[in-house]
């Protein structure tokens, strides 16, 4: 592995910890971006990387991501990200989970962890059992934040998808406003689920036909093929599946006034706001539409280092900030004909001191 300072996504990384346990097979890399605002909060992700450098990269990448994630939620929390090197096969053991727990705990704090791809619930908790800078642990009863994240996820990118249609189409409701979904997981069938509920024409796409069909009969929508929803005809584009979907080759086939989804870095390249800019698009910044999982997370752990349980209440009140900070952005936006995510980073940056 070279140098991490070397890497081109470093960027005054605060701390790059890599964490070897022989006896358990664990190989992890435990980055800080910035601790300006708190401890460097972020999920850690269990993935088999081809080489450790793409390892290195993701959690460098991942680590600033969640900097400016944290920033612009709102949260008194930093940047952090962890990276767990699985091997081909995988193989996730109890013993490995409590090496990576030890090493957290070993971070005194630093570092807070919580699910990411590849890690689910039940090792989180395996996790909490070695140390207590951890979050996303399940809950008991419906008032308690905590738990799955997904449907603050939603919540938060269903009030974003409404201040964009206020902001660009002048609607205060979303009656008939048509809304194409991308990805109907657990964020994006949220989403949905929402905007069926105030009457928007919605259409639907994922691979896994079933489930879409399933949730398209639910809720009286549409389906289209999963390589046909880039290029519906619609006021709203909703990206809820993978990152990178928007490039040169499918902005210029766009069909929509209005890009707002959960996914995390649906921008390619940077370039590509600029892009989405020209072409009149309105386009809200991934990382503050979807801060609502994260809000769950922080108010999780903050009350628990409290001493008490946080309240679903508490995290709906953080989400319900969403719109005006995409209000913030857009109106900079367009003032400074710059793209908004563009803006958005700047003011992340502001925020963690880095400007
Ligand atoms: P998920 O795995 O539950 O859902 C993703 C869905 O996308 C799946 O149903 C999958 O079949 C579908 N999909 C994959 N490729 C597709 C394609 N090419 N076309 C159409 N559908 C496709 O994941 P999720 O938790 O719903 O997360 C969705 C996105 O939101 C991810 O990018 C994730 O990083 C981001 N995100 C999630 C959260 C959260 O709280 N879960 C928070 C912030 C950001």
């Amino acid at each position: 592995m070279t140098a991490f300072w070397t890497e081109p996504d470093y960027d005054d990384h605060e701390m790059v910890h890599v964490v070897r346990d022989r006896a358990s097979g664990l190989m992890a890399i435990i980055a800080v971006h910035s601790s300006h605002l708190g401890p460097g909060a972020g999920g850690t992700r269990f993935w088999h990387y081809p080489e450790p450098k793409d390892a290195l990269r993701d959690a460098l990448r991942l680590s600033r991501g969640m900097s400016y994630k944290n920033a612009m939620a709102g949260l008194p929390m930093g940047g952090g990200k962890a990276v767990i090197l699985a091997d081909k096969t995988r193989t996730k053991t109890p013993e490995l989970l409590a090496a990576f727990g030890d090493a957290v705990e070993g971070l005194g704090g630093r570092y807070v962890t919580a699910e990411d791809v590849g890690i689910a619930e039940a090792d989180m908790v395996a996790v909490s059992q070695r140390t207590a800078h951890v979050s996303g642990l399940p809950v008991t009863g419906e008032d308690n934040a905590g738990g799955d994240p997904g449907p603050f996820t939603s919540y938060g990118i269903y009030l974003g998808i409404k201040a964009a249609v206020k902001h660009k189409l002048g609607a205060d409701n979303m009656d008939g406003v048509h809304v194409a979904v991308q990805g109907t997981g657990s964020v994006g069938a949220g989403v949905a689920r929402w905007l069926a509920k105030d009457g928007a024409q919605l259409t639907l796409a994922d691979i896994d036909r079933d489930a879409v069909k399933g949730l398209a009969d639910e809720l009286g929508a549409q389906v289209v093929d999963p390589d046909a929803i880039l290029r519906t005809e619609c006021d709203v584009l909703s990206p809820n599946a993978l990152g990178a979907v928007l490039n040169e080759e499918t902005i210029a086939q766009l069909n929509t006034q209005i890009v707002a989804g959960g996914a995390n870095n649906q921008l390619a390249r940077a370039g590509h706001g600029h892009a989405l800019f020209e072409r009149g698009i309105l386009y809200a910044p991934d990382y503050v539409i979807n801060a609502g999982g994260i809000m769950s997370v922080a108010t999780e752990y903050l009350a628990r280092s409290e001493g008490r349980i946080g309240r679903v209440e508490e995290v709906h009140s953080l989400i319900e900030k969403i719109p005006a900070r995409l209000e913030q952005v857009w109106r900079t936006s367009e003032a400074e004909a710059t793209a908004p995510d563009v803006v958005a980073d700047r003011m992340a940056q502001e925020l963690i001191g880095r400007a």
